[in-house]
């Protein structure tokens, strides 16, 4: 399936110059979220995941359906203030500004093998912090996955000795 058939590039969002991809007109395809979501199951299934994780909020659409297709969980990485018992946190820098990152203290036990999910990698900037909350709690990155990446803005240099799957790109 052409996946990019699906997906709606808007431009000079959120501000002049950005073509941002929306990934609402593929969701709402329930064919099209269907055919993304088991490419990402069938990858996983080979990096032997014991939990998926993903920030907030386009994480969860990509990563919940697939937690629940592996029958393993799910642990959501939020904004500061919005979890609600002990967490760590990370600063990090994304496209469009600066903001930080928190996960549950007990979201991990070490040595489990987390995939970390995402709809787009832009900079990179909000995956690596999310590599750094993951790791900080001993979990073990084991593969990482995007619906779309933006090569021209070079993030996957930061993902180096990664393994990565992204099903499309721009
Ligand atoms: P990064 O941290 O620069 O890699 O930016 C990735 C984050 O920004 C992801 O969580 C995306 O949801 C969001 N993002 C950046 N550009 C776009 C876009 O064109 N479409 C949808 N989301 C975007």
């Amino acid at each position: 399936m052409d996946l990019k058939k699906f997906i709606t590039v808007v431009p000079n969002y959120p501000k002049e110059g950005i073509q941002f991809k929306d990934i609402t007109t593929l969701m709402d395809n329930g064919q099209a979220y269907k055919y993304a979501t088991d490419q990402i199951v069938e990858y996983a299934n080979k990096q032997q995941i014991d939990l998926v994780v993903g920030p907030e909020a386009r994480g969860f659409i990509i990563g919940c359906p697939v937690a629940y297709a592996l029958e393993v969980g799910f642990a959501p990485v939020r904004k500061e203030g919005k979890l609600p018992r002990d967490v760590i946190r990370v600063d990090y820098g994304l496209e469009y500004g600066k903001d930080v990152l928190t996960i549950h203290k007990d979201a991990i036990k070490p040595g489990q093998r987390v995939l970390i999910t995402d709809d787009l990698l832009a900079t990179g900037g909000t995956i690596e912090a999310t590599i750094k909350l993951v790791e900080s709690l001993g979990g073990v990155v084991a593969g990482i996955a995007f619906l779309i990446e933006l090569t021209y803005l070079e993030g996957r240099s930061k993902l180096e000795g990664y393994d990565v799957l992204t099903l499309m790109k721009y």
